[in-house]
């Protein structure tokens, strides 16, 4: 790993550049953000002070469309972050083709000490002060750490406000209200679904029957846990920050859903044995989806684990000391950029019916996000096969390649 989050992108890049053979030209200008913009977001507080934030909007690339990604509100946030997620973007986009580029912004603040009123100014004036960059066919923002359906409401009435129009275009993540899309909530859990059936086809395992190891219980692991077990998997074990719980025949994933909303935790459930939290890579299963934090399959993780395959919900729950650990163990690797990207495809969707005016129903937005996650899918195990290279290295190769396709098609300016 290198020295920060950029550099860790930047490594990724280097090494997907040299297996697809890319351009040196052109990965000279992946190696670079399009634009960063950094304004002050001053804001009066309740009591009458007023404090000056630090907020962000970076594109990191916009080749293939309008720069698209979330917006974060978070004390630790510096740009160095903001670069390397709107990287990610980039990269993630291109992986499921959408026409979209990659951007990310946010504000270094913490909003748990903030009253909602003091949250929505926050909002209102970051967003004026990077209303430059954003507009549908320029820059489209979307949730992220801290940040809601309420929050992008905000944002999309003060560029509203602003042109004297309504633009729900303009933001991703809305409420349904001022248009935003059906299934939105659970895309993310959706898209890690059709990548686990995915992934254990084309490695000819029994999907049904198979047992499922769950880190997080969340907005993700949550929705995530009823679809496996819908699909008739067995969850034997599910941790979050409060604890972890086992039970070797199935969880009972509703009552465990309900004693998560009654005490915030799967700590102290009683349908299953109370296991130490760093139990869970124990656990013999098929499949693992860690759906929390980033960097928690270490190299030490890595050389525990008893399970065949590992579905990344969360963004970079795996670290490069642990990848070839896996690799030489077999386990395959559902990345990120391909397994969590649900969410932004829903984005696409919302998008692209604001463009139209005419909302798709709950079967059509279904429909075609099993599609498109599965196109993602079967683009990045090709690659993988023809390449002999794990999934993450196949599918930074898909990404670079339509981005240098792009580049190529388009030329240099001026
Ligand atoms: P969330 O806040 O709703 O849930 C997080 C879960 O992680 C909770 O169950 C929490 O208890 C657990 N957790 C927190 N700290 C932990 C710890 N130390 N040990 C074990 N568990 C811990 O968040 P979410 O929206 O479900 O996001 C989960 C992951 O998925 C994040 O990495 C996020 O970046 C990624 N992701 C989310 C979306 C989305 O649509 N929400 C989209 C793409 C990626």
């Amino acid at each position: 790993m290198g020295t920060s989050s950029w550099d860790a992108v930047l490594e990724r890049l280097d090494d997907a550049a040299t297996l697809a053979k890319l351009d040196p030209d052109i990965h000279r200008l992946l190696r670079e953000p399009r634009r960063v913009l950094e304004v002050s977001v001053p804001v009066r507080m309740d009591d009458g002070s007023v404090e000056v934030f630090t907020g962000w909007r970076v594109h990191h690339d916009t080749t293939r469309g309008p720069g698209k990604g979330g917006i974060r509100f978070h004390p630790d946030l510096d740009v160095d972050e903001v670069k390397a997620l709107a990287a990610m973007m980039t990269f993630k986009t291109a992986v499921l083709d959408l026409p979209f580029g990659g951007a990310k912004g946010g504000v270094r603040c913490d909003p748990t000490q903030m009253s909602l009123t003091e949250l929505e100014r926050v909002t209102r004036r970051y967003t004026y002060e990077i209303s430059p960059l954003l507009g549908p066919d320029t820059d489209i923002p979307a949730p992220d750490v801290n940040t809601d359906g309420r929050v992008m409401a905000w944002l999309m009435d003060t560029l509203s406000m602003v042109e004297s129009r309504t633009l729900p275009g303009s933001v991703t993540g809305k409420p349904l209200a001022i248009g935003g899309t059906k299934n939105h909530a659970g895309a993310t859990s959706s898209g890690c679904l059709v990548c686990s059936r995915a992934v254990f086809r084309e490695m000819e395992m029994r999907f049904t029957g198979s047992r499922v190891v769950l880190q997080g219980f969340g907005k993700v692991g949550g929705p995530l846990a009823f679809l496996l077990s819908s699909a008739g998997l067995r969850v034997v074990a599910v941790g979050d920050a409060g604890g972890a719980v086992a039970n070797e025949g199935g969880l009972d994933v509703g009552g465990l859903a309900d004693h998560v909303s009654e005490t915030g935790s799967v700590a102290g459930f009683a349908g299953g044995e109370v296991v130490p939290a760093d139990a869970l890579w124990d656990v013999e299963c098929e499949l693992l989806v860690p759906a929390a934090l980033g960097g928690v399959i270490t190299a030490s993780v890595a050389e525990r684990l008893r399970t065949k395959v590992i579905v990344e919900a969360a963004n970079g729950p795996t670290t490069t000391g642990a990848q070839p650990i896996l690799d030489r163990r077999g386990i395959v690797v559902v990345p990120d950029i391909l397994a969590n990207a649900g969410g932004v495809t829903a984005s696409y969707f919302e998008w692209a019916q604001a463009r139209q005016g005419y909302p798709w129903d709950d079967d059509l937005v279904a429909e075609r996000l099993r599609t498109r996650m599965d196109g993602g899918f079967t683009s990045v195990w090709a690659r993988s096969q023809t390449l002999g290279v794990n999934m993450r290295a196949a599918a930074f190769v898909v990404a670079v390649e339509r981005l240098a396709a792009a580049h190529e098609a388009r030329g240099l300016f001026p």
